[in-house]
């Protein structure tokens, strides 16, 4: 193996890690620096994250023993290889996590090709299953780094047949258009009658990328395994404090997911428009794109300033653009113009 590198290169437009452009509101700001001078910082957190758990509860209309969390999705997603062990399957290309993380704890990982439409491909996923019997599998809906969501009906067949649990991990859900009747919710309520269902959500993508707060929602059973495994304390009191004073009142996230949906639309659009690129609907914060190119252009892009993921390795010819603001995203589609002049 080699170390994880989230690399930290110095740019001025970040638009490579699908982070919410948008810091908090000056109002959310003042909420925090409230909160922060009744903190007992001299004890060990809630090792339950009670009061957290049960606003999310609210959140999601789903019972607080349905609830758990992570320090990051990343972490839930170890905690689950932990749980419930190997082989681990998984559609590819996805997530890197799942791999790396069924690798360290020494699992064998089964990587299951998407069809051509970056769909998955039910035939050859259903052969694969049937064939290693896994006791997971990972399928992230919309996909990282393809930004479509699986059909639900592939995704519910997999979860019909499937012998062990099957996670749904649904990052990117908030970014989601209505493509069918149970995506404005993705998943959640569908969790009753899958009862091998996982669903994974997280604050990473919607400006709370900083709190590392992941969320696992599912049957109280499935709760009380992965808890088994949770290190006690494993969210801290910043983070627990921060989350239930910011998702308590209003939604303040959800005018900043309508903006980045209205702009990826828009950066779609434009970068469909731009000879010699082909650019993929996206249901995420993210758009990829595809080009001749792909190394020149990237570090073309970064000369200008301008970060975007390079996934030429991963998706031959593609890389990958954060919406970011209205502002940052012009500068982009302005340097790719220019770039593939
Ligand atoms: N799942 C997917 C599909 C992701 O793309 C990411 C972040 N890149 C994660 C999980 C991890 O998110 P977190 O910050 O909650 O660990």
């Amino acid at each position: 193996m080699s170390a994880y590198e989230a690399k930290n290169i110095p740019c001025r437009i970040k638009l490579d890690a699908n982070e919410s452009p948008y810091n908090l509101s000056s109002e959310d700001m003042d909420i925090v620096r409230n909160s922060l001078s009744s903190l007992e910082f001299n004890r060990y957190p809630d090792p339950q994250a009670r009061k957290l758990r049960a606003v999310l509860a609210r959140r999601y209309k789903v019972k607080q023993s349905q609830i758990l969390l992570g320090n990051g999705s990343d972490e839930l997603i170890s905690m689950l290889i932990a749980c419930f062990g190997g082989p681990v399957l998984y559609p590819v290309p996805t997530f890197s996590m799942y791999g790396i993380i069924a690798k360290a704890a020494g699992r064998r990982q089964v990587e299951v090709k998407l069809d051509n439409d970056f769909d998955i491909d039910t035939g050859r996923m259903l052969a694969d299953i049937k064939r290693v019997n896994p006791k997971l599998v990972f399928l992230s809906s919309p996909n990282n780094p393809t930004g479509n969501c699986f059909s639900s009906e592939r995704v519910l067949g997999i979860a019909k047949t499937a012998p062990g649990v099957v996670v749904v991990d649904e990052a990117y859900q908030p970014f989601a258009r209505s493509l069918g009747s149970n995506v404005r919710r993705g998943f959640l309520p569908l969790l009753k009658d899958y009862r091998n269902m996982v669903i994974l959500r997280t604050l990473s993508k919607v400006g709370l990328a900083s709190l590392r707060l992941g969320i696992m929602i599912a049957s109280e059973e499935i709760i009380a395994e992965v808890n088994k495994v949770r290190l006690p304390f494993n969210i801290n009191t910043l983070s627990q404090e921060v989350a239930i004073k910011l998702l308590s009142g209003k939604d303040s996230s959800a005018k900043a997911v309508k903006l980045i949906v209205k702009e990826r639309e828009r950066m779609f659009e434009e970068i469909a428009e731009v000879d010699g690129v082909v650019a993929f609907p996206s249901d995420a914060n993210f758009i990829l794109f595809k080009l001749e190119d792909p190394n020149m252009v990237y570090n073309r892009l970064l000369k200008k300033g301008i970060l975007v993921r390079n996934l030429d390795k991963v998706i031959k010819g593609c890389l990958r653009v954060t919406v970011g603001t209205p502002q940052e995203n012009s500068a982009f589609i302005e340097a790719l113009r220019m770039v593939m002049k």
